[in-house]
């Protein structure tokens, strides 16, 4: 399997638009691997995973065709994540098509949300649950419960798997609660792709990671197994608000083995 990370932002990407926090300043000045858009991913070439506010600046910079996508698959509702008014491209007037070549998946808020704003379009819709299975093609996709935003969202991280191969995206996630950890415990994964949004920040705020935070999940995933020395582990969800530059976060991370995640980057496990 490939995840090709189309953006390894946070909420307001890097540089952020009204900001003149270092990062982003640095990410203006330097370009490169500090410019980072709005959180997305695309597993194989058919696996959308989120589709947020810079989906169609992402698809023209990766060269990539919409056409080829067999999913759509949320993580959870917040604006960086789901941009609703980018589906409508899809149909008609913009195309002929009758159907979305996609299936969409989404928790119930999100699955409301498309039904209400686009009511009488046939998008091939599938709530997703954390912890209960869906599959498109032959590829199993799996959320699992994050501990991110209102506790009234059933907000997701999602293991996907294909093959034999398994891998777990995790862009909003804090400090998982006792369920998520116990679930994980019957997966090894071999790709990891977790947030640390919060970087050299330390911050009281549980939805999110701070590097020491980052940190600790993966030393607990380790201990548990979920993680092993054959896991490939990639950060993503980066905010400038973390004061940290993307050398910085490779001179904390790449001794412990994580690959720092950037716009563009391809990992193949
Ligand atoms: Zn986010």
């Amino acid at each position: 399997m490939v995840i090709h990370l189309l953006g390894t932002g946070g909420a307001d990407g890097v540089p952020a638009l009204y900001s003149e926090s270092r990062v982003s300043k640095y990410a203006r000045e330097h370009g490169g691997k500090d410019v980072r858009s709005r959180a997305s991913a695309l597993v194989d070439g058919v696996i959308k995973l989120d589709l947020g506010p810079d989906s169609w600046s992402q698809v023209v910079r990766e060269r990539l065709d919409a056409r080829e996508w067999c999913a759509v698959a949320y993580t959870h509702s917040d604006a960086d994540h789901f941009a609703v008014e980018e589906l409508q491209y899809v149909l008609y007037p913009f195309n002929d098509y009758e159907m979305a070549g996609f299936t969409i998946f989404g928790n119930n808020l999100i699955s409301e949300a498309i039904r209400s704003r686009y009511p009488d379009w046939p998008f091939e819709i599938v709530t997703t649950k954390s912890f209960c299975q869906s599959s498109c093609g032959d590829y199993v996709l799996t959320p699992i419960k994050a501990r991110h935003g209102s506790p009234d969202e059933d907000t997701h991280n999602i293991i996907i798997q294909q093959g034999g191969r398994t891998l777990l995206y995790a862009t909003d996630t804090g400090i998982w609660d006792e369920p998520t950890w116990a679930f994980l415990m019957d997966h090894r994964l071999d790709c990891l792709v977790l947030e640390c949004t919060e970087g050299f920040v330390l911050t009281p705020y549980n939805g999110h990671l701070d590097i020491e935070e980052f940190e600790q999940v993966i030393e607990r995933l380790r201990k548990q197994g979920t993680v092993t020395d054959g896991t490939k582990i990639v950060t993503t969800h980066h905010s400038h608000n973390g004061d940290a530059t993307h050398a910085e976060l490779e001179a904390r991370l790449n001794p412990l083995g994580v690959v720092v995640g950037y716009d563009g980057l391809k990992v193949e496990f």
